[in-house]
């Protein structure tokens, strides 16, 4: 029962690094947060010592009295909190929640539709190399290219020509709301099922400060991680358990999963009790106002001189999407630069981006971590200007200067305070 800090120096030593640079670094990577203390724990647990392969009170395992309860609190604070009928909180990451819709409602070569990854969409909604392009037809809507935004009438016209046993709303890099009662719309004219993935706006969805795709979809997955601030994990949801219930279940469990985590569910049950409250509410509306104040900032003369702009020309949401293709900096540049000053984002491809994946001609810069640390507007308008400077500035930016204002900003939001990952038994 010795600490990790003598057991494994080496991992320890790890642990207390990226402690220290999630410390010191600003973070504004769109998909990452801040677990609180009490999710910690129940992740650090000895829960994680359980076999409870099947549901609460249906295990192939005995001794699940006490893991029975925890699943059974995540299940229902998930459902109350969304406003579904069905929640099955076993998914081990936002991938594997996804893979479970499509066992569930698909059989391998239907043909699926889904926003082109290119402009905006996930691995798991049709990539070539990913699973769900190799097993089923995957075919994808693009973005306007006169907006860069979804065209519901371009959506329409491919559902039609494609004929899609199943439409998936939802992305991860597109700074605008859905129109989910055109998706239901779309997909109940051409017979097909609406799955919605939700893995970025959850959090907003939760607080209600974003429509919310329950009503509308058969069925919505989402990560638990990103703007929802829980472990990192996964969930399915559905407002009609009795069509989808048993399906979504056993597609889960024995369908493409073992023995659940229950150190992560027990994660997700006290994620789920905060998200139902007035100060995680807050969160999300100072999240919606960081993005807002970045935007404007972005926006504004100075910096689109030198070529910066935004797709879209804003956000509606916990991200933007800086379009550097007329910028001396390319994604690449612009991340490592930002990275320098002491601000974590990832280079993002624009759409009809013409550099390589690995370059990109964009950056997702996003508000959910800082929000939980604790930034309001005054925060975000500091931040804002030190990102406008260095993306305007490019090549030439005073990086120490600007180094200077961010370390000034972290040590005035403490993370974590008085955290010893590494000495506790
Ligand atoms: N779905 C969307 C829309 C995402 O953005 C992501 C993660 O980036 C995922 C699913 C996958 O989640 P995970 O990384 O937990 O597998």
């Amino acid at each position: 029962n010795q600490p990790i800090a003598t057991v494994d120096p080496d991992v320890a030593a790890v642990l207390d690094g990226e402690l220290k640079r999630q410390q010191t670094y600003l973070e504004m990577i769109a998909s990452e947060n801040f677990v609180p203390r009490a999710v910690l724990q129940a992740m650090g647990s000895v829960l994680t010592n359980k076999y409870a392969e099947g549901y609460p009170g249906k295990r192939y395992y005995g001794g699940c009295q006490e893991v029975d309860k925890v699943e059974t609190l995540a299940i229902e604070r998930a459902k109350a909190l969304f406003g579904a009928e069905y929640a099955n909180v076993q998914p081990h990451s936002g991938a594997q929640a996804n893979a479970a819709v499509y066992h569930a409602l698909v059989n391998p070569g239907d043909t699926v539709l889904g926003l082109e990854l290119a402009h905006g969409g996930h691995l798991t909604h049709g990539m070539k190399i990913n699973f769900s392009g190799k097993i089923y037809h995957a075919e994808a809507y693009g973005l306007d290219p006169d907006t860069y935004r979804i065209n519901m009438d371009m959506v329409r016209e491919k559902a039609l020509e494609t004929h899609p046993k199943m439409i998936i709303a939802g992305w991860s890099a597109y700074p605008r709301h859905l129109d989910f009662a055109a998706f239901r719309s779309i997909a109940d004219e051409v017979g097909a099922y609406l799955w919605t993935d939700m893995a970025h706006f959850a959090g907003l969805v939760a607080a209600g400060l974003h429509p919310s795709p329950v009503p509308y979809s058969d069925v919505v997955s989402t990560t638990i991680h990103k703007t929802l601030g829980g472990p990192r994990s996964g969930m399915l949801l559905s407002r009609d358990a009795a069509t989808f219930g048993k399906k979504l279940n056993s597609a889960v469990f024995p369908g493409q999963q073992g023995g659940p985590l229950m150190h992560m569910i027990a994660g997700k049950a006290v994620a789920f009790k905060i998200a139902a409250s007035e100060e995680f509410k807050d969160r999300q509306r100072r999240t919606l106002e960081g993005a807002s104040i970045l935007a404007e900032r972005l926006l504004a003369d100075d910096v689109a001189r030198s070529g910066v702009s935004l797709v879209t020309g804003g956000t509606k949401v916990h991200l933007v999407l800086v379009d550097l293709r007329n910028s001396e900096l390319n994604g690449q540049d612009a991340e490592d630069l930002l990275d320098q000053v002491g601000i974590t984002v990832n280079r993002n491809a624009v759409p009809w981006d013409p550099r390589p994946a690995r370059v990109t001609s964009g950056l997702r810069i996003g508000t959910p971590a800082l929000a939980t640390r604790g930034f309001g507007a005054k925060e975000f308008s500091e931040v804002a200007d030190v990102i406008a400077t260095a993306l305007r500035d490019g090549k030439s930016a005073d990086v120490p200067a600007l180094r200077a204002r961010v370390a000034k900003l972290a040590d005035d939001f403490p993370l974590y305070e008085g955290l010893d990952q590494t000495h506790g038994a």
